[in-house]
């Protein structure tokens, strides 16, 4: 924790001073002209009183947030405004990460005045997903391996839990609006996608399968599909004779999860 004293200011913010922080902020044409409103209007706001201006400071001459503190739910409102106007242009998610470095330090004030309504949803209308027709049919057999490892090995199996909620909790974040409103879905593999976002983000959400191994104590061996075994070092121990006990049948569903990769 900074000490008190070393704040160059240390105030609420009055109510005329927010609304015209936030309606600066909410009349921005950019993400980059979200974070110019915010910072002429808070610290040319924090700047008055002592005489001085945001022109004062330059490239030779920088401002230092962090001589500057508010009270936390001004703090909040003003990140609310910024990361909501940010949803016009798909970079709320930027947004929150860019504005831990630009803003003023917080200080603990339950009281202090603060915006009479919150901040309202200015994200574009639809987001609008283009998914290719390969990107279609990885989809279908990503949905189709869940329900398979559901029918092999049980609803209840962790097999299936895994698949499926990591598949399911994958597929919602395409839906998201996070990243921008137009977004590009093309196959990156049998069971993986490349998504494309309009803010410039681009992910992978890749399957993983779980390799099958031999269960017997000390044995080493990966069993392939065709049934052929493999290990990793050629004088990793082994069952002796091949005689393994694969973790997985041969004609099972693989098993395994999807990731997030950006
Ligand atoms: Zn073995």
């Amino acid at each position: 924790m900074v000490n008190a004293t070393t704040y160059r200011v240390q105030r609420a913010l009055t109510g005329a001073e927010l609304t015209a922080i936030t309606t600066a902020i909410g009349a921005a044409g950019s993400a980059g002209e979200i974070l110019t409103a915010m910072l002429r209007n808070v610290f040319g706001a924090l700047l008055a009183p002592l005489g001085e201006s945001l022109d004062g400071y330059g490239p030779n001459h920088q401002l230092d947030p962090g001589k500057f503190v508010i009270p936390q739910p001004q703090w909040e409102a003003i990140s609310q405004a910024c990361i909501a106007r940010a949803a016009a242009f798909g970079r709320q998610a930027h947004m929150a990460i860019e504005l831990i470095n630009v803003m003023p330090c917080a200080y603990d004030d339950p009281d202090a005045v603060v915006p009479s309504t919150p901040a309202a949803d200015q994200r574009p209308y639809e987001h609008v997903l283009t998914v290719t027709r390969e990107a279609a049919d990885v989809i279908a057999a990503c949905a189709r391996r869940c329900a398979d490892l559901g029918g092999y090995f049980g609803e209840n199996s962790p097999q299936y839990r895994e698949a499926a909620g990591s598949w399911l909790g994958n597929l919602s974040q395409v839906f998201s609006m996070a990243f921008g409103a137009r977004t590009r879905v093309t196959r990156d593999g049998d069971l993986s996608l490349l998504v494309s976002c309009d803010s410039g983000l681009v992910y992978g959400i890749i399957f993983h399968p779980v390799r099958r191994r031999c269960t017997q104590p000390g044995c080493k061996a990966v069993i392939n599909d065709d049934g052929s075994t493999w290990t990793y070092m050629p004088d990793d121990p082994a069952c002796p004779g091949g005689q393994h006990v694969p973790s997985y049948p041969q004609d099972a569903p693989a098993p395994g999860s999807w990731s997030f990769h950006s």
